[in-house]
């Protein structure tokens, strides 16, 4: 028993279990520290797996009859930092972060406490900052803090399917009871997260009620296409209960214009006389750049580039439209650079959370006492882990110059890597120039064809998929070089008509997705000769990518 004990934190705070704790964590910093390598994005060298290199992990492992002992663990916990991916200048794939240190020591302070964020009586210091952090952002975002309520989830995935259960109840609140109606309707953009198809297919709505908006030219929802989409739906007897508005999307930053849509989503309302229609805006990771929405671009007191600044400004004006949405997102876990998993859901009427919550009687040991106050019955999870700490301490320790100069930066270095691009590799080509942000959406074409004759439907359907072709075989080499640059990639970065058919064909593109505190626009050039030795090896591999 006396054994067993030492596997915990201590009970009375002595000194010789805190020294063994802290050597453990010492040891596990250190290994890590000991891979690290700034012109690599992986910690040692990439692991190869092999075919059945899960089916061998399977056979291998079984519960050890004597536990191995802390030293051991620690051993072994190391390993796997072995051919990790890590954050560093040259990682420029998704938005995939580096956890700051302010978010592990939130992180790491709600471990040790182990609190259960499902009630204040067992997690009281999660309880607490949630309520802080969730009137921080409203406040930020232009919320009435007195209104506004929210909590951390699972991810911007359950903000979205949140904002879809308070979408139903707020409608119909006896869904709960009878279930969903079979004629309800859901919207959002081509350009969209699939965070909302699986949620209208989990809450029974059917994903055939899922309706996709066509995208402008700058990725955004086209509004008009709304509307007809809207009307139709009603005109037929649907009821529209939903909209997603993407503020930041997530291949190529396209930003849906809030205030066109609420605008759109009224005045249908009115003349068709129905109740309000939800709208989210799954700002989950372009929500960030609301940490501008009171900077003062005049007197620019941070001293961005003129360029950097007009990038800033032309985010600023759709992101300030935000507190128009019902419900929102921060995933903090992308641009606000704490440990996975540190998602906050924010509602504009806090109150109809209410809606969602269940009786009492339901949960009988928690809740409904004299002596806890807050406790989240409405929240799809039971047991919730303390995530605002760690959101907390990263908005502690940043603030929001922090935040703004860091948020610029990745303005900037994919100002520069555009700049270069075009300068240095005109065969790549952007096809998101509309949208600055942290990322840019390139795309290879053969000689003669480029973006703007694509974009405007001149090319057949074989045209674009034979560029696809060739974009899928230039991705395959690039991401060989992965632990030396890595980019990222999608098989739809929006999607074009075409010349000859009625179809609306993906368009796929590579990216540079700016995440890392560390990239400066001085790493910028290394990249573009990365991109150029691909694009050799390409040539060379015999792929007929000219014409
Ligand atoms: C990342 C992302 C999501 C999904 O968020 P998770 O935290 O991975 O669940 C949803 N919407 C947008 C716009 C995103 O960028």
């Amino acid at each position: 028993m006396h054994n067993i004990q030492q596997l915990f934190q201590s009970e009375d705070g002595n000194i010789q279990q805190r020294e063994n704790f802290l050597s453990l964590l010492e040891k596990i910093v250190s290994s890590l520290d000991e891979l690290k390598n700034p012109n690599k994005t992986t910690l040692g060298p990439m692991k190869e797996r092999s075919a059945n290199f899960y089916q061998e992990i399977m056979q291998d492992h079984q519960v050890p009859t004597t536990g191995v002992g802390l030293d051991q663990v620690v051993d072994e916990l190391t390993q796997l930092m072995q051919g990790h991916p890590y954050h560093t200048r040259n990682f420029v794939t998704n938005v995939l972060p580096m956890a700051s240190i302010p978010g592990v020591l939130g992180q790491f302070t709600n471990a040790l406490l182990n609190g259960n964020n499902l009630w204040d009586v067992y997690g009281p210091a999660a309880a607490e900052c949630e309520v802080k952090v969730v009137s921080m952002m409203s406040k930020l975002v232009g919320y009435d803090y007195t209104k506004s309520f929210g909590y951390t989830t699972w991810g911007g995935q359950g903000a979205v399917f949140s904002g879809l259960r308070l979408a139903i109840a707020k409608q119909f609140p006896h869904a709960k009871e009878d279930g969903v109606p079979n004629n309800l309707y859901c919207f959002a953009s081509e350009n969209a997260h699939y965070s909302l198809l699986k949620s209208v297919e989990a809450v029974g709505i059917g994903s055939k009620h899922l309706v996709r908006v066509k995208a402008g030219k700058d990725h955004a929802m086209d509004v008009e296409d709304l509307r007809a989409r809207m009307t139709e739906v009603i005109e037929n007897g649907g009821i529209p209960v939903y909209v997603v508005a993407t503020t930041g999307a997530t291949d190529q930053f396209g930003i849906d214009d809030v205030q066109a849509i609420k605008e759109v989503t009224t005045t249908l309302e009115k003349k068709y006389n129905l109740q309000p229609v939800h709208i989210h805006a799954d700002s989950a990771l372009g929500g960030f750049y609301a940490f501008f929405n009171d900077y003062d671009f005049k007197n620019n007191p941070l001293q961005f580039e003129e360029e950097v600044l007009q990038g800033l400004s032309q985010i600023h004006k759709r992101m300030q439209h935000l507190a128009i949405a019902d419900s929102l997102c921060f995933d903090f876990q992308k641009l606000g650079q704490t440990p996975y998993l540190t998602s906050l859901f924010l509602v504009k009427d806090g109150k109809s959370l209410q809606l969602l919550d269940i009786e009492d009687f339901d949960t009988p040991y928690v809740g409904n006492r004299g002596y806890g106050s807050y406790h989240t019955g409405y929240t799809l999870e039971c047991s919730r882990m303390g995530s605002s700490i760690a959101i907390f301490a990263a908005l502690q320790a940043f603030g929001k110059e922090g935040y703004q100069q860091l948020l610029a930066n990745y303005v900037r270095v994919n100002l520069a890597f555009r700049a270069q691009l075009a300068e240095k590799t005109p065969m790549l080509q952007v096809v998101n120039e509309t949208n600055i942000g942290p990322v840019t959406a390139f795309r290879l074409y053969p000689d003669g064809l480029n973006w703007q004759a694509e974009q405007a439907g001149h090319y057949t359907q074989d045209q674009i998929e034979h560029i696809n072709g060739i974009n899928a075989s230039f991705f395959e080499i690039i991401g060989e070089g992965r632990d030396e640059v890595f980019f990222g990639d999608t098989t739809r970065v929006c999607t074009v008509h075409t010349s000859d058919t009625t179809q609306h064909v993906p368009v796929a593109a590579a990216k540079f997705f700016s995440i890392s505190p560390y990239t400066e626009t001085a790493h910028i050039p290394d990249m573009i000769h990365f991109l150029q030795q691909k694009l050799n090896v390409l040539e060379a591999s015999h792929i007929a990518y000219r014409h």
